[in-house]
């Protein structure tokens, strides 16, 4: 725990596990209620400081985090695979990305521009001021246990405000070591402080009621997410929430199966499926089903799990045994209402994996709406196919969830594709493109998947305010 520049050398702690072997690999500080409190009064006074140095010191300072994120990209790479679980090429293109917010923010923090408006009235003028918020409560998940911290710390920090951070109970080492670059790169006392803890609710309550939070920003489940977003409405805070998703992925008539298949197949098991963006329901149109799945299988049933340490592993474990359970569950029930199991379909448990949550990339054909798989939202590595019969059909089945994160769309027509990307009731929408993110490009859905946007200009106004001053010249 890190609050008003003291790290906690004493009290309580809770045990962090590698999900890739069951073994502990730490102890971590176990804040409460106080000690959220006491954060949140650190960052309150930190601010008016903070929010008072120039745009460009701001940015020089996270220029330098930056710089000793990237310098320190293998070690958070490792401590991240042993923490959260996923292969090592993985976690160090996380840090890449949660680097790129860094840089990112540390260019938008100057472009803050304000406004002049004209009036009606000739002896008044009207200037817009953009102003930070204030103190962000922010909650984030173990699934990207450090470029979720960075894309809501660099822009919140660009704008001036002032920070109180609980990290999810599964992967606080990350977080840890993310606070280090920013400490290290002179973030100064009191302005970014961690709140760790093994019970999350606490620090919510806490984030949510104390007046002197004025933004709640959270990436997590969407049962939690409309939880906090309630508790704040309540007291009028200001709130962004990047919740769950069960991403379409269309592969049309047009299309080519093979390519999209290749697309499927490595969009699918990135961090074991454990992303709010993963495909969770793949509709490919009659035509195109026996080549996809061709490819599809052959690409599935070449992925390696295991840890993520070791090389040629494609896949790694599952965050905890609830995960297991969860998504166990859902491939039985599909299978008794009738799906086919082309690849995986179990718990892996030989060669040592039994120590770990190990789940086998798993391949479902024949998916239908009255399996739960076809609703609920699955984050793990299962891929269930669909087939469609009618293009004019597929982004009204797709659009039929009330989730509207991310969707993918298969063609080789650009007006197939521009139909579906207008057509289609998600935040971010991938076409004949598997990773539609970036640091510079607004993040964010629709409907049960959220409010607000990360990444981009739009990442940075969620953290200011805009003040009209009304001159009579
Ligand atoms: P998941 O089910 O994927 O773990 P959660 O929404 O439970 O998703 O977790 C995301 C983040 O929300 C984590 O940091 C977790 O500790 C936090 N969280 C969970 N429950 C609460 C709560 N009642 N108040 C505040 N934060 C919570």
């Amino acid at each position: 725990m890190y609050i008003a520049g003291v790290w906690a050398t004493s009290g309580p702690t809770f045990p962090v596990t590698n999900p890739a072997t069951g073994e502990e690999i730490g102890q971590v500080a176990d804040g409460g209620q106080a000690e959220a409190r006491a954060a949140i009064e650190a960052a309150h006074k930190a601010f008016p400081a903070w929010a008072g140095k120039t745009a460009f010191e701001r940015s020089a300072i996270l220029y330098k985090a930056h710089q000793i994120m990237l310098e320190r990209r293998k070690d958070l790479a490792r401590l991240m695979t042993i923490e959260q679980g996923k292969p090592l090429r993985m976690s160090t293109n996380e840090v890449g990305y949660a680097a790129d917010f860094l840089l990112f923010y540390a260019e938008e923090a100057k472009r803050v521009y304000g406004d002049i408006l004209p009036s009606g009235r000739s002896d008044q003028r009207f200037l817009v001021l953009r102003q930070p918020v204030g103190v962000v409560a922010a909650v984030t998940p173990w699934n990207y246990p450090i470029s979720m911290l960075t894309r809501k710390m660099a822009p919140a920090l660009a704008a001036g405000c002032t920070i109180v951070l609980k990290p999810a109970e599964a992967t606080p080492l990350c977080a840890i070591e993310t606070f280090k670059c920013f400490i290290d790169a002179g973030v100064p006392e009191g302005v970014i402080n961690l709140v760790t803890a093994a019970d999350p609710k606490p620090i919510g309550e806490e984030f949510c009621t104390n007046p002197l939070v004025r933004k709640i920003t959270f990436t997590g489940s969407t049962a939690v997410g409309k939880m906090l977003v309630g508790k704040a409405a309540a007291n009028m805070k200001r709130v962004s929430a990047e919740l769950g998703g069960h991403a379409p992925f269309i592969v049309f008539k047009d299309a080519d199966p093979v390519h999209a298949a290749k697309g499927a197949a490595a969009v699918k098991f990135l961090n074991t499926g454990q992303a709010c963006i993963s495909p969770n329901r793949m509709f490919v149109h009659e035509s195109q089903v026996e080549p996809f799945l061709e490819e599809f299988t052959s690409r599935v049933t070449r992925l390696r799990a295991g840890n993520g340490l070791e090389d040629g592993i494609g896949v790694g474990p599952l965050i905890n045994e609830a995960a297991i359970q969860k998504i166990d569950r859902q491939v039985k029930d599909a299978v008794e209402k009738g799906a086919r199991v082309l690849a995986g379909g179990h718990r892996l448990m030989d060669n040592g994996l039994d120590r770990g949550s190990f789940y086998a990339p798993t391949l479902l054909a024949d998916v239908r709406p009255d399996m739960l798989i076809y609703r609920e939202e699955t984050f793990g590595p299962v891929a269930p196919v669909i087939t469609y019969t009618d293009d004019d059909d597929v982004i009204a089945m797709a659009n039929d969830t009330h989730y509207g994160l991310a969707a993918y769309v298969y063609t080789n027509s650009i007006a197939t594709g521009m139909r579906a990307f207008e057509g289609l009731n998600f935040g971010i929408i991938g076409i004949n493109d598997i990773n539609p993110t970036s640091a510079s490009a607004p993040f964010g859905g629709t409907k049960d998947s959220g409010l607000g946007r990360e990444g981009a200009r739009e990442g940075i106004s969620e953290y200011l305010e805009t003040k009209t001053g009304g001159f009579a010249v």
